[in-house]
């Protein structure tokens, strides 16, 4: 019996691949890989290993997560080294959750290799820092993409010193601006759009809630970072935090008062 590696291959820059992730790729007999990875990365897995893609084309699936789950399953009983490869890190929107389930029922050897989450990378080439203390108090990883259909997002968390990171985000800014308002977003909240971050072609734009809808669409893999944070003039609009501290920082459900 094999063991299973659930293994993040960070958010597009090869170099970004952690060394454990790297070792493990050459010993690999088997790769299974989410579309999300690029080519130069899975070039460093050995010629006689299987490679399959799992991933989503088109938005069409091209293998239920029940069919992964049975194949992870079925592969640790005839490989070593299983590699389950995810672009960012396995645990973030990655659904780990239900492979780690389904290998612990059946008794499979796993274990997760972090990789570094798109939000982070898109932080990293933006250079913004998500918890910059002028501005940020804490760091929401979200998206839509989640529910079912038509449920609002549950915005309990959001305060004016929140980070958004908006994963999935599609390609309708107008809706993902009327959604943010819903929340209690405020339109002249700084929102920053990355696309390819770390990666060949990545594109950074810099906007706001009110603008969002007006912006020319960007190219996924693309994330939101909305917030304080998300603005080339974090001085300017964390002075008007702190004279509104005492409020602003305990405002419940609205971001800036
Ligand atoms: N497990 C991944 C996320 C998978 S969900 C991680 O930890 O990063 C897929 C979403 O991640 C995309 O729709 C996009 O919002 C984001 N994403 C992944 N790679 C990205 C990149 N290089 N640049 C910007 N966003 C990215």
């Amino acid at each position: 019996m094999g063991k299973v590696y659930l293994v993040g291959a960070g958010p597009g820059d090869p170099e970004l691949l952690t060394v454990k992730a790297a070792r493990l790729l050459v010993r690999a007999g088997i790769v299974f890989h989410d579309s999300l990875v690029s080519r130069e990365i899975l070039q460093l897995v050995t010629r006689d290993a299987d490679v399959i893609d799992v991933g989503k084309r088109c938005g069409q699936k091209l293998l239920t997560q029940d069919e992964i789950n049975s194949l992870l399953v079925s592969a640790a009983r005839n490989h070593e080294v299983v590699v389950r490869l995810k672009g960012g890190d396995p645990l973030i929107f990655g659904r780990a959750g239900e492979e780690i389930e389904a290998l612990r029922n059946a008794g499979v050897d796993f274990e997760v290799v972090p990789g570094i989450t798109a939000a982070l990378g898109a932080a990293a080439a933006a250079g913004i820092s998500l918890t910059d203390r002028r501005a940020a108090s804490q760091v929401v990883i979200s998206t839509f993409s989640r529910g079912t259909e038509g449920t609002p997002m549950d915005w309990g968390t959001i305060t004016s010193t929140t980070t958004l990171a908006l994963y999935m985000p599609g390609s309708d800014y107008a809706e993902v601006a009327h959604r943010l308002r819903e929340g209690g977003l405020p339109d002249d909240l700084p929102c920053v759009i990355v696309s390819n971050a770390t990666g060949a072609g990545q594109q950074i734009r810099w906007t706001s809630i009110g603008q969002l809808a007006y912006e020319e669409k960007l190219p996924a893999p693309a994330l939101m970072i909305v917030g304080r944070v998300a603005s080339q003039k974090i001085r300017e609009i964390s002075n008007s935090f702190w004279r509104g501290a005492s409020d602003g920082r305990h405002a419940p459900r609205t971001a800036v008062s």
